[in-house]
C-alpha cells in the first residue's frame, strides 16, 4: 500500500462537474482581474468566518504583510509572534519592515505560550501576531487580554485553520486582521495561490483595498504607494465552489484524527498525540504526532509507502535568514524540542479507514 500525505487528485475528481460552469464563465467573460466572483467570494468568506470584511490578495504571505502595512507597522516597530510556525508568518513582519520578536511555544496546542508574552513587550511593540498552528486555535482570550492591557493589534495567522473555532466563534473573527492562505493544500485551496485579509474596521479595509492594487483610488489616480496583489477572479470562482465543501471536508478531517487517536491509544504507544483544547475545535490541516527516535521511524514508514513530513524541522529563531537577530539555540526550548520530534502523517477528507489503520500498524512498528 502506498499512502500519500495529502491528495489533490482525489478531490478534484469529486468536485470536477461542479467547477466547470464557474471556470468557464469567467474564461468567457474575460473579466480575470477583480472581477465579480472575488467580490462575492470576498463577501461569502468572511460571512462564512464571522469577520465583516474580507479582501483578497495573491497570497497567505500577502495577506500577513499587507495586513501589518494596514494595521501601521513598519519600520522601527516590534511585533510578537511564535518561532514555532511556517517561516511565511514571520516574513509577514519582516517584509512590512518590522521586527519579528520571538516567543515559546505551549507544548500541548503548539500555540504561542501566552504566559510568555509580556516579557517579549517593549515600548515598540505594535503588535501580537499568532498562529493557529495545525488547525488548532491559539488561546485568544489570553492574547486579546494582554493586547488590551499594552494597547497592542491582534493580527490572526489562519492559514491552516479555515472554519476552526475559539469557544464556538471561528478563527478570523478576532484579531484587528486575520490572515487566510489558499495555497493549494490548506483546508480549503485554490489551483494555484490566493490569500484574503479579513478585518472588523472600516479603516483597514480601505487601506488593503489601496495596498492590494497600486494604491489606486480612480484608473489613474494613485493616492499611496501599493501593491499588485489581488486574488485571481478564476481562483475566487473556484473557490467558491470548494467554500461550500469545507465544512463537510474539515468534519472528514476530525473524524480521521479521532480514529487516529483511538488506535493510538488502543496500542498503547509511546508517542505525542494531537490534543484538543477545552476552548477548541480543531481542524486537523495536519495531524502532528512526536516521537523520539523520528529520523528511524519515518526512514521505517517510508519502506512501507508512507511519507510523512516534517512541519517544521528548524524554528524559525534559527533559521539562516534570521541570524541578525543573534538568536541561538537554547533561546527557545519547546519549539526547538518540538522541532526535533515532530511530524505529520497522512490527513486529508478523502483518506479511507484502511489507509488510517495501515498508517498506525506502521507507526507501531516503526517505534
Ligand atoms: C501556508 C502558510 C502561510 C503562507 O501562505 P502562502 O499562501 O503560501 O503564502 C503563512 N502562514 C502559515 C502558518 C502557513 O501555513
Amino acid at each position: 500500500m502506498k499512502v500519500d500525505v495529502f491528495s489533490l487528485k482525489k478531490q478534484y475528481e469529486k468536485i470536477k462537474d461542479e467547477l466547470r460552469d464557474p471556470i468557464a464563465k469567467v474564461l468567457s467573460s474575460g473579466g480575470f482581474i477583480l472581477g465579480e466572483d472575488v467580490s462575492l467570494f470576498e463577501k461569502e468568506f468572511s460571512a462564512y468566518c464571522g469577520a465583516k470584511y474580507g479582501i483578497g490578495v495573491n497570497s497567505g504571505t500577502d495577506a500577513l504583510f499587507l495586513a501589518c502595512l494596514a494595521c501601521g507597522i513598519g519600520k522601527g516597530d516590534e511585533v510578537i509572534t511564535p518561532t514555532y510556525t511556517y517561516i511565511a508568518t514571520t516574513f509577514g513582519i519582516s517584509i512590512a519592515g518590522a521586527k519579528p520578536v520571538f516567543v515559546d511555544t505551549e507544548e500541548k496546542t503548539y500555540g504561542i505560550d501566552t504566559s510568555k508574552i509580556e516579557k517579549a513587550i517593549t515600548d515598540k511593540t505594535k503588535a501580537i501576531l499568532l498562529v493557529h498552528l495545525y488547525g488548532h486555535p491559539a488561546d485568544m482570550d489570553a492574547i486579546i487580554r494582554i493586547a488590551k492591557k499594552h494597547k497592542l493589534k491582534v493580527i490572526e495567522d489562519c492559514a491552516q485553520a479555515h472554519g476552526a473555532l475559539y469557544n464556538n466563534k471561528k478563527v478570523g473573527s478576532f484579531g484587528d486582521a486575520a490572515c487566510f492562505s489558499f495555497y493549494p493544500t490548506k483546508n480549503l485551496g485554490a489551483f494555484g495561490d490566493g490569500g484574503m485579509v479579513m478585518t472588523g474596521s472600516e479603516e483597514i479595509k480601505e487601506k488593503m483595498f489601496l495596498l492590494r492594487d497600486y494604491g489606486r483610488k480612480g484608473r489613474y489616480e494613485n493616492i499611496i504607494k501599493g501593491y499588485n496583489s489581488r486574488l485571481d477572479t478564476l481562483q475566487a470562482a473556484i473557490l467558491r465552489v470548494k467554500l461550500k465543501h469545507l465544512d463537510e471536508w474539515n468534519e472528514k478531517r476530525r473524524e480521521h484524527a479521532v480514529l487516529y487517536t483511538r488506535l493510538f491509544k488502543e496500542a498503547g504507544i509511546d508517542i505525542v498525540l494531537p490534543c484538543e483544547a477545552g476552548y477548541a475545535k480543531h481542524v486537523y490541516h495536519q495531524y502532528v504526532i512526536r516521537v523520539k527516535n523520528r529520523k528511524k521511524v519515518l526512514e521505517k514508514l517510508s519502506n512501507k509507502g508512507i511519507n510523512a513530513l516534517i512541519h517544521y524541522p528548524i524554528p524559525v529563531h534559527l533559521q539562516e535568514c534570521y541570524k541578525e537577530l543573534s538568536y541561538k539555540k537554547g533561546d527557545f526550548p519547546v519549539a526547538e524540542k518540538c522541532c526535533e520530534e515532530v511530524f505529520s502523517l497522512p490527513l486529508y477528507p478523502e483518506l479511507t479507514e484502511e489507509e488510517i489503520k495501515y498508517v498506525v500498524s506502521a507507526v507501531k512498528e516503526a517505534l
